[in-house]
């Protein structure tokens, strides 16, 4: 059978006063720092949000009038230029291949810049490199413009003999007699280098992942960070499509890749373009943890400082309580001193210090009383008997040789019957007196019981103890007692360790001395024989 476990009751830790103390200034500077950075995060976040978010509009609506101005620059140049190349005569090809030399390079609007007669042949190009004339053009846009027989902005395109990814835009020619002589157009090719990022600049991603980009009004990419993305069709995407409604403003939203994005934006009024300044939402949440990284930093060092303070405090404060407590354990196991307790600057724990130095000082005088009550008689103020069987008992230990002398008051019983008990108690204080001015300060002095007492005389021989006995005897007879009657003694006296080596032996022996003595007719001192 298996025997049943017996139940153990470990002893519960106690918590320390220390303890508690830096776990409370703990949990509240928790507290209080959460409750901070929780309102400080959601208030930074805002503000971070509606200023990104307005950066970014303000940077969207700043590039749209660019772009709005710059086209409105492109458009007026291709329409002077019309009009020149058709004042000129067209006999002199090479006077308008130099005038378009001259429109390309001095605005760099355009990447080339063509000229081609109505039915769609290319009269002139340049740079001369394209090496275009002459031939038939197939391009969509171009035929679409040459269709029109107006000023023509195309959406972007790839060119199916370059392969380049470009936009084109164009004004017609007429000859004085407004008969239609074909299109000037000029292009921009999107992934090289052309006026757009000329403007702008390189367009690359910043370190924050903020970028910008431009979409035509089919809502096909013009200029974007990524070259590859040139002419892609974004029209997908919520901003795009509120541009495309020629709408400008700022919002939140996903874009292609399905990123969370401040975007702002902004349409641009002369060609339905639309520009778009974009950050992720994610550097708004780093800018927030740095922002609150910082807060706990500078309040780290503080609650450091107040964790320090409030250890050093609560060690002082409980420091007390602990000397306190051990001086009340050893009250009454040992003999304790009374430490110098200073006054404490805590009200409870001075209040505290203060109750215990006076329950202390009550406690040691009471037990000083009630030791000092127990080892003397109160009748006659002598030491009593358990006081003397201490004294012997120890004297004997130390093999210190000594006399007893039992002394019994003659006839007591007699006194007491005729005079009556007080006067009999008056008898023996009398008798306490006498003995104690006739001992020496080593010697030691009981009431033994009754009308008995016991002398101890240490280092004396029995001779010698005898004389000290007669001369209590003596006195005690000369002496005045308030009785019509004189006061006698017997004494009995015996040696340690002539006779006996016990307490019990020697006042046995002492005892048989003093019975020789009464029976010898009292008032007399009797030593006990070898
Ligand atoms: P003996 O000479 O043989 O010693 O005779 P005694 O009368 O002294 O002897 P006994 O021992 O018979 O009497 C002692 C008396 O002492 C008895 C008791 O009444 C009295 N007595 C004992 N203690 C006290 C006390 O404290 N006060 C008073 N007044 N009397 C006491
Ligand atoms: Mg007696
Ligand atoms: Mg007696």
């Amino acid at each position: 059978m298996p025997t049943p476990k017996r139940a153990e009751h470990k002893p519960k830790r106690k918590l320390s006063l220390t303890l508690l103390l830096m776990a409370l200034v703990t949990m509240v500077f928790l507290l209080t720092t959460t409750i901070l950075l929780v309102g400080s995060y959601q208030s930074k976040k805002k503000s971070l949000m509606a200023t990104t978010l307005n950066l970014n509009y303000s940077n969207a609506d700043r590039m749209s009038k660019t772009v709005d101005s710059l086209f409105r620059s492109m458009r007026s140049s291709l329409l002077y230029g019309a009009e020149k190349i058709s004042a000129m005569d067209s006999a002199e090809p090479e006077a308008i291949d130099e005038y378009l030399e001259l429109m390309r390079n001095s605005s760099n609007y355009f990447n080339s810049i063509i000229r081609v007669d109505a039915g769609g042949k290319v009269l002139n190009n340049s740079p001369a490199a394209l090496g275009m004339v002459g031939k038939q053009i197939m391009s969509p846009p171009v035929l679409e413009a040459l269709r029109l027989k107006n000023a023509y902005l195309s959406p972007s395109y790839t060119s199916s003999t370059t392969g380049r990814i470009l936009f084109f835009m164009s004004e017609p020619l007429y000859n004085k007699d407004k008969q239609y002589l074909g299109q000037l157009g000029g292009t921009v090719y999107l992934q090289d280098y052309n006026i757009l990022n000329m403007i702008f600049g390189n367009n690359t991603v910043d370190e924050s992942g903020s970028y910008y980009y431009i979409v035509s009004s089919e809502g096909h990419l013009l200029f974007h960070p990524d070259k590859a993305r040139m002419n892609e069709d974004v029209s997908d995407n919520e901003v795009v499509q509120r541009m495309m409604q020629g709408q400008s403003g700022e919002m939140m939203g996903r874009n292609t890749k399905g990123v969370l994005m401040l975007a702002g934006y902004s349409a641009v009024p002369a060609n339905g373009w639309g520009v778009v300044v974009v950050s992720p939402v994610k550097v708004i949440k780093d800018q927030l943890l740095a922002h609150l990284r910082k807060i706990v930093s500078y309040t780290v060092i503080p609650f450091v400082i107040l964790l320090l303070c409030v250890f050093v405090l609560a060690h002082r404060l409980a420091k007390p309580f602990v000397v306190l407590a051990d001086l009340v354990n050893r009250i009454g196991k040992e003999n304790v001193e009374l430490p110098d307790l200073k006054p404490h600057w805590n009200r409870e724990v001075d209040l505290l210090t203060k109750a215990v130095v006076i329950a202390w000082t009550d406690i040691q005088k009471q037990t000083n009383q009630l030791t000092q009550e127990a080892m003397t008689d109160l009748l006659t103020g002598l030491t009593n008997r358990r006081s003397l069987d201490l004294s012997m008992s120890q004297w004997i230990a130390a093999r210190v040789p000594f006399s007893v002398i039992v002394l019994d008051v003659d006839k007591f019983k007699f006194v007491n019957d005729t005079y009556g008990h007080l006067a009999g108690d008056e008898v023996l204080r009398q008798v306490a007196e006498v003995l104690t001015a006739n001992i020496r300060p080593g010697d030691v002095c009981a009431r033994y019981g009754g009308e008995e007492f016991v002398l101890l005389l240490p280092r004396t021989r029995p001779e010698d103890a005898y004389n000290v006995a007669e001369r209590i005897r003596q006195t005690l007879e000369k002496s005045k007692v308030p009785l019509p009657m004189q006061v006698t003694s017997s004494q009995g006296i015996a040696h340690y360790p002539t006779n006996g080596r016990t307490r019990e032996e020697l006042l046995g022996k002492a005892d048989e001395a003093l019975y020789t003595a009464k029976h010898t007719g009292r008032n007399r001192t009797v030593i006990a024989r070898e």
